[in-house]
């Protein structure tokens, strides 16, 4: 790798320097600039930030290699204008970028880019935002303060506060900085610059607050994780939900900061709530720190910072922490390993639970991954004993997870998507004064609109989809495309004015369950009822004081929250994933299901999962409800082994897309064409299919095409999607088509 190469030795004659960078483009390839004079104090370095000159603009990139010569002449190539940081980015990040972009066949421009805060990329220094503290210092003589009452006050204070209060904290208690810097000048101050995040930990013990003791389970899980603390040691920690995964974390990271070592925590994205991190920030003394959506840019810059330093040993983020810099990594821990939201799904579509193990692998750390439903990929490892299996199978309740009840859905009148056995459990649930969660994955009123007069359904005019019809306010939404249109009056094709809702979704199951219950408070959470930040927290809060009432909610609920007075689940509709095209539909639904059975008796209290289903029979949906996710997920993964699917194959996804249906059809045919002959040629084992429509072919008003790579090793899927792109790249006819690739695609 080009890490920390430095020019030393005299350059042969003729020859001359030249520093490659990875610019903020597209393109995947370096771009070549000579070093400008003099050099920067640290030598011209692998990682430095620079500002170069790029077309009519100038940008901010990062030295790769340095070299000598170039394609081009050099009167052609242009210098550096400005060195922006006196070392190099830590090396465990740019590993990690290199690491990245190769295996995602990105360019390493972008890629880097994304991996650091928005403030570098916009050139600041990499320093951490400080304050300034004041201090009392111990003198004899008091008599200087006796005609300035206000000094001597603020000195009686500052007493109180023998590690110092910032500016802030002393004008909040009235004072002024007059008064302050006459105390400084008179020798009873002093004052201290002091980092803001994450400053060092005041020694003494680790804990704020003791670790629970640890059941029987428990302690088997750690006791195997407290065996190699100094290597690579892949876990996958497989617990029913609630059975006290997140103690485990807590003591794993217990175990590593004790010897001053740092934990990245990866948490999904609903997962990092204000209760996550109390439970985490309570439990330590030493500094916890935190990126997500929240934090402005010169925040997000100092929990990188204060990282990539040391200082801040417990890390908690979402999917880009994976970039985050360790300077004494410990550990990564990835919790609901299985959630999508790890993955992301435009530019680079990178996995961070995958990239968190290759990492590990890197800095030869532990890496425990904890789900109640694992994914396939993991489990497949942990089943073929690549991972360490540890399993949790109680609940410290006590309370084993409900078990799934299904209801068929069959023949019987509904109401607002309500069987009336499922409405007699809401009743008498709230009769006892407990809560009740009704799940459905569908937000607004009705997912169709239809005219009983001539059949006529509301389709959205540039997707191949049904618009959906909402209440509140009321229109017609497209949810593939976002586009909304007025709601009609009568029927565009008849003019008959009997247009009716066909079917259910959030609104409407809220509206009908208001109707049953008016004197229960229903609570409706989607992504419409929340679009104000505050909202789900403040209906969070509610719902966790008690009061009987009733929550419809999409899967924004399902997931991660504890809600301990829910005692009832009713699933509306289990049969999404069921039959779907997508063969990790029936996998993510599955896991799904288990996840929002499991908010049910979490507490004292146990619980029932009421599930509604077209297809009772279904061997899958039977499987699920009597043994549950970790039955179903074995029998589920002969199947992908029969048919050789991942995890028993690595893939690759080349979307193509544009407005014009035969140039994208064109381009993907050449392409596919292309590929087989050089595959064929080759003697490299890929299976290429497609291209083929993507399952919704127009979007938006665009045509999308699939072209699908598969292979039996992830050498060859690479190779195979590396000169599929490489060829793209080169082909002129490829730049009126939008396309990308799809490394370890997780949906079509
Ligand atoms: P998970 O992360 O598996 O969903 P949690 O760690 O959130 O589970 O634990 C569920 C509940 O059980 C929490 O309220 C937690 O405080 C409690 N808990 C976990 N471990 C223990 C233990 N060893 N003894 C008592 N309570 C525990
Ligand atoms: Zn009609
Ligand atoms: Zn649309």
């Amino acid at each position: 790798s080009a890490s920390s190469q430095t020019f030393t030795e005299e350059l042969p004659q003729g020859s001359f320097q030249v520093l490659k960078v990875a610019l903020p483009s597209p393109l995947r390839r370096l771009f070549d600039y000579l070093p400008a004079h003099p050099a920067p104090p640290c030598g011209w370095q692998a990682g430095l930030r620079v500002r170069v000159p790029f077309g009519r603009r100038e940008v901010v990139g990062v030295i790769v290699a340095l070299t000598t010569g170039s394609e081009l002449p050099r009167s052609k190539l242009r210098a550096i204008s400005d060195v922006l940081d006196d070392a190099p980015l830590p090396s465990d990040w740019q590993w990690l970028c290199h690491f990245t972009a190769r295996y995602y066949q990105h360019s390493l421009g972008d890629t880097m880019q994304l991996a650091m805060p928005a403030r570098l990329r916009q050139g600041h220094s990499m320093a951490g935002r400080t304050q300034t503290l004041w201090l009392p210092l111990e003198t004899h003589d008091e008599s200087s303060l006796q005609r300035a009452p206000k000094q001597a006050e603020l000195y009686a204070l500052l007493r109180q506060h023998p590690h110092g209060l910032a500016g802030r904290a002393i004008s909040a208690h009235g004072f002024t900085r007059d008064q302050l810097l006459a105390l400084q000048k008179k020798g009873f101050v002093r004052a201290e610059e002091i980092i803001l995040t994450a400053p060092k930990a005041s020694s003494g013990s680790l804990l704020a607050s003791p670790s629970l003791p640890l059941n029987r389970e428990q302690a088997a899980a750690l006791a195997v994780l407290h065996e190699k603390l100094d290597s690579y040691h892949p876990c996958l920690l497989e617990g029913v939900t609630g059975s006290g995964k997140t103690e485990i974390y807590l003591q794993l990271i217990e175990a590593l900061a004790a010897k001053g070592k740092q934990s990245l925590v990866l948490v999904p994205e609903i997962g990092l709530t204000p209760q996550t991190l109390a439970r985490f920030r309570s439990r330590f003394r030493v500094p916890v720190v935190a990126l997500h959506s929240g934090l402005t840019d010169p925040e997000r810059l100092d929990v990188w910072e204060a990282a990539a330093n040391g200082r801040a040993l417990v890390i908690i983020g979402t999917r880009s922490a994976i970039f985050t810099p360790l300077a004494n990594p410990g550990a990564i821990i990835v919790d609901e390993e299985h959630d999508g939201s790890y993955k992301q799904h435009d530019g680079l579509r990178y996995h961070a639970r995958d990239l968190a193990v290759a990492r590990a692998n890197y800095h030869n750390i532990p890496l425990l991954l904890g789900s109640a439903t694992p994914s396939f990929e993991s489990l497949q490892q942990a089943l073929s004993g690549t991972y360490r299996h540890l399993r949790l199978t109680q609940r410290p309740s006590r309370h084993p997870p409900a078990k799934l009840e299904l209801i068929d859905l069959r023949h019987q009148r509904r109401q607002g998507g309500l069987l009336p056995g499922a409405i007699k459990a809401i009743q008498s649930t709230l009769n006892a004064g407990k809560q009740v969660l009704v799940f459905i994955n569908r937000r607004g009123f009705a997912p169709t609109l239809a005219c009983h007069s001539c059949g006529w359904i509301a389709e959205c005019h540039q997707c191949d989809s049904r618009m959906t019809l909402h209440r509140q306010p009321p229109l017609l939404a497209c949810h593939h495309c976002d586009s909304r249109r007025a709601l009609p009056d009568a029927c565009p094709k008849c003019g008959s004015g009997d247009l009716r809702a066909l079917g259910s979704g959030t609104e409407r199951t809220e509206e009908t369950l208001q109707g049953l219950f008016p004197n229960v408070t229903v609570h409706r959470i989607d992504r419409d009822s929340t679009r104000k930040k505050e909202s789900f927290e403040q209906i969070l809060k509610e719902i966790q004081r008690g009061e009987p009432c009733l929550l419809v909610g999409t899967q924004m609920l399902a997931k991660g929250h504890h809600l301990p007075h829910v005692t009832l689940v009713v699933v509306v509709n289990a049969d999404g994933g069921l039959y779907a095209a997508d063969f990790r539909a029936l996998e993510h639904s599955a896991q799904l299901l288990e996840q929002v059975a499991g908010r049910a008796g979490r507490a004292a209290h146990p619980g029932r999962v009421l599930v509604q289903t077209l297809h009772p029979d279904d061997p899958h949906l039977g499987q699920l409800a009597e043994h549950g996710y970790s039955v179903l997920a074995r029998s589920l993964l002969e199947e992908r082994r029969v048919a050789k699917l991942p995890p028993f194959c690595f893939m690759a996804l080349l979307r193509l897309e544009s407005p014009k249906e035969d140039e994208v059809l064109a381009l993907a045919q050449q392409a596919a064409q292309a590929l087989r002959q050089w595959l064929t040629e080759a003697c490299i084992p890929v299976r290429c299919l497609g291209p083929v429509p993507a399952p919704m072919e127009r979007r938006q008003n665009r045509y999308h095409l699939h072209i699908m790579l598969a292979a039996d090793k992830r050498s060859h899927r690479h190779a195979a999607a590396n000169w599929l792109v490489q060829w793209l790249e080169a082909n002129r006819e490829a730049r009126k088509v939008r396309w990308s690739i799809d490394i370890d695609p997780q949906t079509l």
